[in-house]
């Protein structure tokens, strides 16, 4: 485990630098999703902010920042803007997972360079089948050590910043050939950590290269865009561990983060459809209230609505704090251990289920003005769709968790 052990006097200025970058990234994030593409400004700002050393440890020049205070600093970035912050999520999910899982000598180099301002990222998922999908992408063993990727992963947030790639890919043998046994190619998955070193012009690098492909219903400044890996080098100190097993021992580092982030879109949710819903007035109307003139704030499916809202947001924050603080306090060891990784999970699916029903609540008391193009709300409504996909999907959640606990046998065991 990674020593993370800020003090919250340590904490207090650190989270006042991300209100600061959450108000530039509020400020220019409509034009980055009106224009369709990363929000390059925001690289240089993110970087002087020093935040990108959060979580990274002070043994190792980073800032000692836990799960915790990770989780407020996403949320605090994205109540700015969701989009931007999913670009930078990535690096702090990998930062984490990565950070606790590779040897102390991959630790000081490569957190070593996070600490001088550079950004990890982690293109995983593939065509085929996303996060789950055991990785098509091959790691093909070379005579002189090391190995060559080549594959295709669809999902490359954070591309268009980065310098350093973490990934998976199955190692094949000389020949490129992948295990034909399922135990033994889920063994053979293999994370890697690199340079990722791209000529930011001709989006080339050797044996790697981004394929501009980033073009979806919302996220829009995430750049979240293609990696095509052709025989891409990666050095046997390359290699930190077998994917699946390790993966899955620190996921709360991804499930938390983006619990995080949509944490973050449910206040902003808050906020703006209180700013507008507080000073609207109708006028003389005809419908559920007759009168010669309404204020929307006194309408009783207005204010229920906003209580509502606010509601959802403070459960949302006490699930995803608890479940932070029980990850940190190691509480986690009284779930049934063939539950931790669904259950960690429940923070975000719980936050998921709020932020897209919040969306389309805040929209329909706003009213039709909402739907304009441009408006926050139809921007809101776009990105909470997001929140559906990213690990761990809530389908999948609830069906992990129904399989457990129908074998009773195997969970007690
Ligand atoms: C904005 C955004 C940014 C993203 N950025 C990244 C990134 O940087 N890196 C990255 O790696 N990924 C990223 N992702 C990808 C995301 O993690 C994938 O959506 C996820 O991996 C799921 O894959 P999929 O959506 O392709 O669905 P699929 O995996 O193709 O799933 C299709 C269906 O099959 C079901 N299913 C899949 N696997 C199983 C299983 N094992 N058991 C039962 N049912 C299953 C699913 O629930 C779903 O209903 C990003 C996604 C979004 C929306």
């Amino acid at each position: 485990m990674l020593q993370q052990d800020m003090t919250d006097e340590e904490f207090e200025p650190i989270f006042a630098k991300a209100r600061e970058l959450s108000d530039f990234f509020r400020e220019i994030g409509p034009r980055y999703d009106q224009e369709n593409t990363f929000a390059f400004p925001s690289i240089e700002k993110f970087k002087e902010s020093g935040l990108g050393a959060l979580s990274v440890p002070k043994e190792y020049g980073g800032l000692g920042g836990n799960l915790l205070q990770t989780s407020k600093v996403v949320t605090e970035l994205s109540r700015g803007d969701s989009a931007i912050t999913l670009a930078y999520n990535m690096h702090y999910i990998m930062v984490g997972m990565a950070g606790n899982l590779m040897s102390e000598d991959q630790n000081k180099y490569w957190l070593g360079r996070v600490t001088q301002g550079e950004l990890m990222f982690g293109p995983f998922s593939e065509q085929r089948a996303g996060f789950s999908g055991l990785a098509d992408m091959k790691a093909v063993p070379q005579p002189e050590g090391g190995w060559r990727l080549y594959g295709t992963k669809t999902w490359g947030t954070l591309c268009d910043a980065a310098s350093i790639i973490t990934t998976n890919a199955t190692i094949t043998d000389a020949d490129g050939n992948l295990p034909e046994d399922f135990e033994e190619r889920v063994n053979a998955e293999g994370f890697f950590i690199a340079d990722f070193d791209i000529d930011r012009e001709t989006l080339e690098g050797d044996g790697i290269r981004i394929k501009r492909t980033w073009d979806a219903l919302g996220m829009h400044a995430t750049g979240t865009h293609t990696i095509i890996f052709d025989g891409f080098y990666v050095p046997e100190d390359g290699y930190v561990c077998e994917w699946r097993t390790g993966a899955f021992g620190v996921l709360e580092w991804a499930s938390l983060m983006f619990a995080s982030i949509y944490l973050g879109m449910q206040q902003r949710v808050l906020e703006e459809a209180k700013a507008v819903l507080s000073k609207k007035t109708l006028g003389a109307v005809f419908g559920a209230v007759v009168a010669s003139d309404v204020k929307v704030s006194s309408v009783g499916h207005i204010i229920d609505g906003i209580g509502d809202m606010a509601t959802r947001v403070e459960l949302s924050r006490r699930v995803l704090y608890q479940t932070c603080t029980e990850v940190m306090y190691g509480k986690d060891d009284l779930w049934p251990l063939e539950l931790r990784f669904p259950y960690i999970g429940l923070a975000k699916t719980f936050i998921a289920e709020n932020v897209l029903h919040m969306t389309k609540r805040a929209m329909s008391l706003v009213g039709g003005s909402s739907f304009r193009k441009g408006t926050i709300f139809e921007r809101l409504y776009r990105d909470s769709a997001a929140s559906m996909f990213q690990p761990l999907n809530a389908d999948q959640s609830t069906t992990y968790i129904g399989e457990q606990l129908l074998a009773p046998e195997e969970v007690a065991s």
